[in-house]
């Protein structure tokens, strides 16, 4: 079965699913270093979704990343609002000059990971979502130039944003909030970081379902 935005209903439940239960976990995480507002700014944003949830889906995939980036920007507070806004407004764009299917689409997506680079002013080793986001961006590419079926490129990417929040434990944070405690903010997984885990483990769980 295609991949295609009749889906979006589907993969949004399982990202608020996914993200409400795990809510209080990443709290405890972002007060650690950060300001602790980091789900539930993330909340506000997937609720915004689950509300234009079937709006999205009547659309072609460049208009729905567009129009996801849309409601992002216009309901997410916070360094990771903007942020994802970002990922999803530059992913509208370039999903459109890419053939569909998986080797667009992970094409697409590295260049908008690239813009959310530019756009925080960071990169990889951080401590940010970026940790999680390159390697599953860089995995994506990988898998679909390979050739490689829907469920091992789902797996491997699952296993490479696992070890991407893992990585952000032993980071110093550079960036963001968690940047003003230095050193300090060694020994503490990145709260972004986790959410962008998590988010890419309920849509590939998801997507092998639905498949
Ligand atoms: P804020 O830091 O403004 O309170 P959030 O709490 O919603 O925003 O998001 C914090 C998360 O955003 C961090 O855990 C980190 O993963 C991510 N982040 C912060 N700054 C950047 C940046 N410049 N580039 C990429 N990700 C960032
Ligand atoms: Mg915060």
């Amino acid at each position: 079965m295609p991949i295609n935005p009749s889906l979006f209903p589907q993969l949004i439940e399982a990202i608020n699913q996914s993200i409400n239960q795990h809510a209080d976990a990443v709290t405890e995480l972002d007060q650690a270093i950060g300001d602790g507002d980091h789900v539930f700014n993330l909340q506000r944003g997937l609720n915004a979704l689950d509300q234009a949830k079937q709006e999205i889906s009547q659309l072609e995939w460049p208009a729905a990343w567009q129009k996801i980036g849309m409601v992002l920007m216009a309901s997410v507070g916070g360094a990771s609002g903007s942020l994802y806004a970002t990922l999803f407004i530059s992913l509208g764009k370039n999903s459109a000059q890419q053939q569909p299917g998986i080797s667009g689409f992970a094409k697409a997506f590295a260049l908008a990971i690239e813009a959310v680079k530019q756009r925080g002013k960071a990169d990889v080793g951080e401590k940010t979502m970026l940790d999680v986001l390159v390697p599953v961006a860089n995995a994506l590419e990988v898998g679909a130039d390979s050739g490689a079926a829907l469920p091992e490129l789902l797996s491997s990417i699952t296993q490479t944003a696992a070890a991407g929040v893992e990585a952000t434990r032993d980071m110093i944070a550079t960036k963001g909030r968690a940047s003003f405690l230095g050193e300090r903010s060694q020994g503490h997984i990145d709260a972004g970081a986790k959410t962008a885990q998590l988010m890419i483990t309920a849509i590939a769980d998801c997507l092998i379902k639905a498949t």
